[in-house]
């Protein structure tokens, strides 16, 4: 008696299924990816509890002829590759061969299908050990339809593991939500119980595919995101990333797709991660909808099962080019993007809650600025406004009398502000016909409790975080500085002594180049002694042996010159939240002016270095509706 036996076919194809039919959402993948690949334009998804009752999939794409139906429902048979050639370059989205047969070995499965020109639709069943397939003639229009009843009916060990119809319907929906936003061609019907759930027409407008995405993720997330688009040679970046203040507490709003595929992948998600490192605040997670492009023989789908992994064959020049699209296109974001969202979301925000009378009021210059995307504009030319603007404002905020009158009324982003004094609200009061001289984040009118500046713009108030605004302001400019070969210094009138760890000082002697390039000269005199002769420029006016101590500190952190230098956005980081502006400090308004003008032309200037938002509007109609006015 021979104890190796051949398994039956339905036993085969079971101990397929328990990789690719995980639960009734698995089913619903697969059966979506069929229609997809026959180029079906519309679906119908009909769900019964929770997709262990029914899951019903009819789609008007190619159809299946009535030869190949019953090789539909036979493991590795598939019209989607013939050789090995094909299998390297994939274009669709199922290749393998398994996933009807699968199926049909752990449900009942019905397929019912009719091709053009065929004069009526057949229907095919698999069933028995052999899993022989039946058939016979029914009525169909042209396409196909999967009916999957009673899922894991005869694999009892599966069923088990099977979590109550409301968790089955939201992973299945979850499905579809994903796949719906890589498909906006095509128009979706989902049911629960007879119930609509969701009904998506198709989306072709920049518009259209907002209004699906919002239906579908977050209602406001497209009020607090900007357009991403990047094409090198042979890869393409498009879609929608999260202002780093819309971000969230889980990673639940994250859509990465490859060919429109949905992929989870190690690699993408470390290169997205580090283009938001700089801006997130931490264990907060960013929010996208983004796409990648590549021929489809760079990326090797036959990884896993359920394709959900994938391996590119240039990992390092994908990461790369992911991680500096984004990163720029972070960067780029400005208070006048954040403003023209911010007042988009106010606008629609107060709309719905008072009718459409409001919506007739909305401003036209409201109406421009939606259309409005950072990633659109040119970053040569910011690039320029901030080399300038730097060399211009060299330090901020001074003692006064302070030179900063000069700088912010000569800021090329603010050409209107030189030839006229705008300090206040006076100057602002009536000056409707000079809207559109008022610089985005607008003119300081007063500071807040030593904390916050308060500002009046074209929309309305502003409010700044001014120790949190300064800071990025510093930081991005001494980071400029540091990459573009050092950071200028500046002689202290008298020399300062100060006590430092032994170690501390061992650092002046063995990082000479780095200390120098980070702006300060110092000098050790002795074993916990050092004198400090020159400081940052941009840091002018903050307690030298505060800076130094913490400095010298990172400096003994990182130890080697080579992880110094790894390092050196972190060490310039806390340099700058030294020499930012502390709390309680009064500011003239014209220093109060001057920050404003600064952030408007410095990237990243939403957060601070941590994170943590700079500045928000409040629009006059939010500012309304606080009060009732108008209602
Ligand atoms: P794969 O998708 O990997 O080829 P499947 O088991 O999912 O394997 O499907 C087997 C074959 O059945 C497909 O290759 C395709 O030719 C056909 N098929 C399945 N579903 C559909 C559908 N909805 N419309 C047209 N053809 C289909
Ligand atoms: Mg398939």
């Amino acid at each position: 008696m021979p104890k190796i036996q051949r398994l039956t076919p339905r036993l085969a194809n079971q101990i397929a299924a328990g990789e690719v039919v995980e639960r009734p959402a698995s089913v619903v993948k697969e059966l979506l990816e069929n229609s997809i690949d026959a180029g079906a334009d519309r679906i119908d998804i009909e769900i019964e509890g929770g997709g262990i009752r029914l899951i019903r999939i009819r789609d008007n794409g190619s159809g299946i002829a009535q030869d190949d139906l019953a090789l539909s429902l036979e493991r590795h048979a598939t019209s989607k590759i013939s050789a090995l050639e094909d299998l390297e370059a994939v274009c669709s989205l199922g290749f393998r061969g398994e996933a009807l047969a699968s199926i049909s070995s752990v449900s009942r499965l019905m397929l019912t299908s009719r091709q053009e020109g065929q004069s009526s639709g057949w229907k095919v069943f698999a069933q028995g050990r052999d899993m022989e397939v039946l058939s016979a003639p029914a009525p169909h229009p042209v396409g196909t339809t999967v009916e999957v009843r009673d899922l894991f009916f005869n694999t009892p060990a599966r069923r088990k593991f099977v979590r109550t119809e409301k968790t089955e319907f939201s992973h299945l929906q979850e499905v579809v939500k994903r796949i719906a936003l890589a498909h906006y061609g095509i128009t979706i019907h989902l049911s629960h119980n007879q119930r609509t759930v969701h009904q998506l027409r198709p989306a072709t407008t920049a518009a259209e595919m907002e209004h699906r995405i919002a239906q579908l993720t977050h209602p406001e997330l497209m009020d607090n995101a900007v357009v991403v688009q990047h094409e090198v040679a042979d890869l393409k970046l498009w879609g929608w990333v999260g202002l780093p203040c819309f971000s969230r507490s889980q990673a639940d709003l994250q859509y990465f797709y490859v060919n429109s595929r949905v992929v989870k992948d190690r690699l993408v998600g470390h290169a997205i991660r580090q283009a938001y490192r700089d801006v997130l605040y931490h264990g907060r997670h960013p929010a996208f909808v983004l796409y990648l492009e590549l021929d489809p023989s760079q990326v090797d789908v036959n990884v896993h099962p359920t394709k959900h992994e994938i391996r590119f064959r240039e990992g390092r020049h994908v990461h790369n080019f992911l991680y500096s699209t984004l990163h720029r296109a972070l960067a780029e974001i400005r208070p006048d993007d954040e403003i023209a969202l911010a007042v988009r979301a106010a606008e629609t925000q107060v709309v719905e809650q008072s009718g459409p009378v409001a919506a007739q009021q909305q401003s036209p210059s409201v109406q421009a600025s939606m259309t409005m995307y950072p990633a659109s504009v040119p970053h040569e030319m910011r690039a320029d406004n901030r080399g300038t603007a730097a060399q211009l404002s060299p330090a901020w905020p001074q003692q006064s009398p302070s030179p900063l009158s000069a700088v912010a009324m000569a800021s090329p982003s603010s050409p209107s502000l030189s030839n006229s004094v705008h300090d206040g609200p006076v100057a602002m009061a009536g000056a409707d016909a000079a809207q559109h001289d008022i610089p985005p984040l607008g003119f300081a009118i007063a500071q807040l409790k030593g904390i916050y500046i308060l500002a009046e713009n074209a929309h309305g108030l502003v409010l700044v975080d001014m120790h949190a605004a300064h800071e990025r302001v510093v930081y991005e400019r001494m980071r400029a500085d540091w990459y573009a070969g050092g950071i200028t210094a500046q002689p202290l009138l008298v020399p300062e002594s100060v006590a430092v760890s032994q170690h501390s000082a061992e650092m002046v002697d063995q990082c000479q180049p780095d200390i120098e390039k980070a702006g300060f000269v110092l000098q050790r005199m002795g074993p916990e002694t050092v004198v400090i002769r020159q400081i940052p420029a941009l840091l002018r006016g903050r307690c030298g042996a505060d800076l130094v101590r913490g400095f010298l500190d990172d400096l003994c952190r990182y130890g080697s010159s080579d992880r110094v230098k790894r390092h050196m956005n972190e060490i310039l980081s806390s340099m700058a939240c030294h020499g930012a502006v502390r709390a309680n400090r009064q500011l003239t308004v014209v220093e109060m002016n001057s920050l404003l003008r600064d952030m408007e032309i410095t990237e990243r200037s939403g957060q601070c270095n941590h994170g943590r938002p700079t500045w928000t509007q409040l629009s006059i109609k939010e500012l309304d509706a606080l009060f009732l006015r108008g209602r």
